[in-house]
């Protein structure tokens, strides 16, 4: 093949993600050369890609693949997280040569982009872990894109990257974060978040539905009347749509036929183990978490309502909703706070150096959490980079002086009703342990040291002391 039609990047996998960013790059100008463990899925994408499949090489190999992309070639890897991305770069690296890179940009654990990062170290090839967000829609026309990797690798594909990525008012929702895992942690902790977002979100529709007895499309409407607000986000707007649609089979609501049991594949568990391991409460994602745990539990929850019977729902004044919105608000503050907290702790952690602001900035377009909201976390960390938690930036103390009290009154009346809002209440919880200056752990500290003598500090004496138990 002559060097000047040979493709400038390379990708594998054309699954949901692959197929509609091989799209969206070969759509920005650039010539792309695809390849997928299963050939016979490349026959209908070359016609899905109508005009643009003059800028596609399809290719029946891996071999074929490394011959058809310019040297030294980037090479995007769009398979399923896990073993799957082992698989692939033990296909590449014989047919790689020297300065190749490979872009892992599925939902890794950022571990595993550690671990690949030292295996390919001293190899000539090099690696870069790439978080995608914005689902199909996103991958086609424009995600947010968070790299890891060392600063030269990212430079070289920087201008593919920016090309493909969302705008937020003309700025490139792509950006070189930190070295080896920083890009999947990153992501990892957007999709903890999307988690805790999207918790909240079904809690408030749940005071809606089963506090208010409003119906769906009732409910469409208030959140479409929200996102003309504080909470104008994708998210928000999604809901409502997804309220305000009818299923084709039945006439009724779409939302009224779907089970009530949430899927998950692992990044919410991840941010919530990373938290853990790191020692920074995350509790609006664990909540989060656990929920959908809690909502595959079909048959156990049906047996225990009918052990229990059902929460006193229907008995919630219509007041409250006015409240929903601030509290919604409130409680996103807090699980973003949370998010940002462990982000930080990560990047002490691995000297990783994230840029917040950035973190914040690319996640105002492209991305499942993009919101205005974003736009206010990127102006505090511009402020103030090293703000402790965003519930200290100044502009945010203002803003849960405002919203908290809302969130206070949805907690008591749903704990009243008792309908389910765990995300919202560990929300609070932990605004209210975060903001108490004397809290309770001296009691802790004085039960730990009577039965396992730890010892204690004291308020009015440096240096380690017991307590006068006896017995
Ligand atoms: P998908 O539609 O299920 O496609 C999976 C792709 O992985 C297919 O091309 C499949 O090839 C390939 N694959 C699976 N196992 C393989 C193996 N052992 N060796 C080689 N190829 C293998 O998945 P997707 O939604 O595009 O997701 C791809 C990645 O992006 C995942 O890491 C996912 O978590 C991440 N992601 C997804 C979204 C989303 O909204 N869907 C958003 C952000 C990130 P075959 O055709 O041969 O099976």
């Amino acid at each position: 093949m002559d060097m000047t039609q040979k493709a400038e990047i390379g990708l594998i996998g054309l699954g949901v993600m692959g197929s509609n960013l091989a799209l969206n790059i070969a759509e920005k100008g650039h010539r792309i050369a695809v390849f997928n463990r299963t050939t016979a899925r490349l026959g209908p994408f070359m016609r899905e890609a109508g005009a643009l499949a003059d800028r596609i090489v399809p290719c029946e190999t891996i071999e074929a693949l490394a011959e058809a992309i310019r040297p030294p070639r980037p090479i995007i890897v769009m398979v399923q997280a896990g073993a799957a991305v082992d698989e692939q770069i033990r296909h590449l690296k014989p047919v790689l040569s020297r300065n190749d890179i490979i872009i892992d940009a599925g939902n890794a654990n950022f571990h595993d982009t550690r671990r690949r990062f030292a295996e390919l170290e001293g190899s000539g090839l090099t690696f870069i872990g790439m978080g995608v967000s914005g689902g199909e829609e996103g991958a086609r026309h424009g995600p947010s894109i968070m790299v890891g990797g060392t600063s030269e690798s990212y430079d070289r594909i920087e201008p593919t990257l920016t090309a493909i990525s969302a705008k937020y008012e003309g700025e490139a929702c792509s950006a070189w974060l930190g070295p080896d895992g920083a890009g999947h942690f990153v992501k990892t902790i957007h999709n903890g978040i999307e988690y805790a977002d999207m918790q909240m979100i079904a809690e408030i529709y749940g005071m809606l539905r089963d506090g208010l007895g409003m119906q769906a499309k009732e409910i469409g409407a208030v959140f479409a009347r929200w996102n003309e607000g504080r909470l104008n986000s994708f998210l928000i707007e999604i809901t409502a749509k997804v309220l305000a649609a009818d299923d084709p089979q039945t006439g009724r609501p779409v939302v009224d036929v779907i089970l009530d049991r949430a899927g998950q594949k692992g990044t919410g568990k991840w941010s919530a183990i990373e938290a853990q391991t790191l020692g920074v409460p995350a509790t609006a994602i664990e909540a989060a978490v656990a929920a959908r745990v809690i909502s595959s539990m079909k048959t156990e929850r049906l047996a225990a309502e009918a052990a229990y019977g059902p929460a006193t729902a229907g008995r919630v004044s219509k007041d409250i909703v006015d409240d929903l919105e601030l509290a919604l608000f409130a409680g996103k503050i807090a699980a973003y706070a949370q998010g940002f907290a462990v982000m930080a702790a990560a990047s002490k952690e691995f000297g990783w150096n994230l840029p917040m602001p950035t973190i914040a900035k690319i996640w105002r377009a492209g991305c499942i959490i993009r919101s205005q909201f974003l736009g206010r976390i990127a102006e505090a960390f511009d402020r103030d980079s090293g703000v402790a938690n965003l519930l200290m930036a100044p502009d945010f103390v203002a803003m849960m002086k405002e919203a908290s009290p809302a969130l206070r009154r949805v907690v008591a009346v749903s704990a009243e009703a008792g309908l389910p809002a765990p995300a919202l209440s560990s929300a609070l919880a932990y605004f209210d342990g975060y903001r108490q200056g004397r809290g309770t752990s001296n009691l802790i500290q004085a039960q730990r040291d009577f039965f396992g003598a730890h010892g204690f500090e004291r308020i009015d004496a440096d240096g380690a002391h017991h307590g006068p138990w006896s017995g």
